[in-house]
């Protein structure tokens, strides 16, 4: 007689929800001393040892007590080069959540932003027909068939208050550069870069499907984008989904404008800043150099770069879900940015994406640092110069 062991169908179970390098790993350990979770103290630093997730795993979720031990990933790739087997740790960790998401164990935080991206196809609870309320007094133009690049807006800077200025400053610079672009409005939805990251594939799949329909049925041929999230999404995912675009961050359109003369930046605001590379511009992306090159092309500003960038760049701390789960003050990755970034001397720190922008600029006003440091997103800066 056939005797089934339960754990394994679990792990084959979670295999086939997304993890299939779950059993290279050998447990050496290098991904968990490379997460940045032993950059902080705290509850869920404690909890949260990446090597024991891929163990637990291949266990079939053997040992799962809190979230903690499977949400704390920011999926911020700094583990992944690491791996001496090519563990796709994120697909595994992704595939491990998967499995929660399908009888609905996943943070208690996190059910209302699933509730919303349902109903709205927003994770900000924000009724849909007011995702172009950040338009208002731009006149924005709608995308037609004349139009060469769909302006995708993260629902972040859709919706939240303080990331609006973002979606606001990328228009301004984007017509100041001369650029032909659109914005496709209410019927659009979240790209699905969070939710598929914190495991819910049939949401992520219907957003996902919703906007290809809607884009291949408008023609869209190019879109640029105002999150790194968004980019990676666009780039990785709805390729195998039926939705084929050539993808671009704003920085590298407006770097490529700067360096073709077509914008004209002043320098009345410039000034050394610091910048903080995003997990999904830089690692996920390969994105590096375009956001340094629109910098210096603002006559007069100059980059102080921070002992851990380019792919060394530590997390902001919000991707993977986390930006809506709380970690405590004191605890979180971002305060490590902050602290860096003024001891740089420089003034204004600078980054170019909205979950960035987020934890960055809360954990400078929490740690009570506003009057040493301002938080920029790059556009803003652009914006401000021109
Ligand atoms: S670095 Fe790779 S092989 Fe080593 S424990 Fe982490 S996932 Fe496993
Ligand atoms: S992706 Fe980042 S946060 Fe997640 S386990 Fe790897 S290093 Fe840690």
């Amino acid at each position: 007689m056939e005797t089934k062991i339960p754990f394994l169908e679990v792990s084959d179970a979670i295999v086939m929800s997304g993890a299939e390098t779950l059993y290279w790993c050998m447990q050496c350990g290098l991904c968990t001393g490379t997460c940045p979770w032993r950059l902080v103290p705290g509850e869920a630093s404690e909890q949260f040892n990446v090597r024991l997730v891929q163990r637990m795993g291949q266990l079939g979720l053997e040992g799962f007590e809190s979230e903690n031990c499977l949400f704390a990933c920011t999926t911020c790739r700094a583990c992944v080069d690491r791996c001496p087997r090519g563990v796709d740790i994120i697909g595994n960790i992704r595939g491990m959540r998967a499995m929660l998401a399908e009888v609905g164990t996943i943070p208690p935080s996190l059910k209302p932003i699933a509730g919303s991206l349902h109903s709205q196809g927003n994770p900000w609870s924000g009724p849909r027909e007011k995702r172009t309320e950040w338009t208002e007094g731009l006149d924005v133009p709608a995308f037609s068939a004349d139009t060469e690049y769909l302006l995708f807006v993260c629902c972040t800077s859709c919706y939240d208050i303080r990331s609006r200025k973002i979606a606001k400053a990328v228009v301004t610079s984007l017509r100041a550069a001369g650029i032909s672009f659109g914005i496709v409005g209410a019927e659009e939805s979240c790209c699905g870069e969070s939710i598929r990251k914190i495991g819910d594939e049939a949401l992520f799949s219907k957003l996902a499907e919703s906007n290809i329909n809607l884009y291949n049925g408008k023609g869209v041929k190019k879109i640029i984008v105002t999150s790194p999230h968004c980019l990676y999404t666009f780039n990785n995912e709805y390729p195998e989904l039926g939705g084929e675009y050539e993808v671009y961050h704003y920085t590298e359109i407006l770097a490529q404008a700067a360096a073709e003369g077509k914008i004209s930046l002043s320098g009345k605001m410039a000034g050394e800043v610091v910048m903080h590379d995003p997990c999904y511009l830089g690692r996920h992306n390969d994105i590096y150099d375009a956001p340094r090159n629109l910098i210096t092309s603002i006559p007069g500003a100059d980059i102080k770069e921070l002992a851990r960038n380019r792919k060394n760049s530590v997390c902001c701390g919000g991707g993977g879900g986390r930006v809506w789960m709380e970690t405590k003050a004191g605890e979180r990755f971002a305060e490590l940015r902050i602290t860096e970034a003024i001891e740089s001397g420089a003034k204004t720190l600078v980054t170019s994406c909205p979950y960035c922008i987020t934890m960055l600029e809360d954990s400078c006003n929490v740690m009570g640092k506003q009057s040493e440091l301002k938080v920029m997103d790059l556009s803003e800066l652009v914006a401000e110069n021109l």
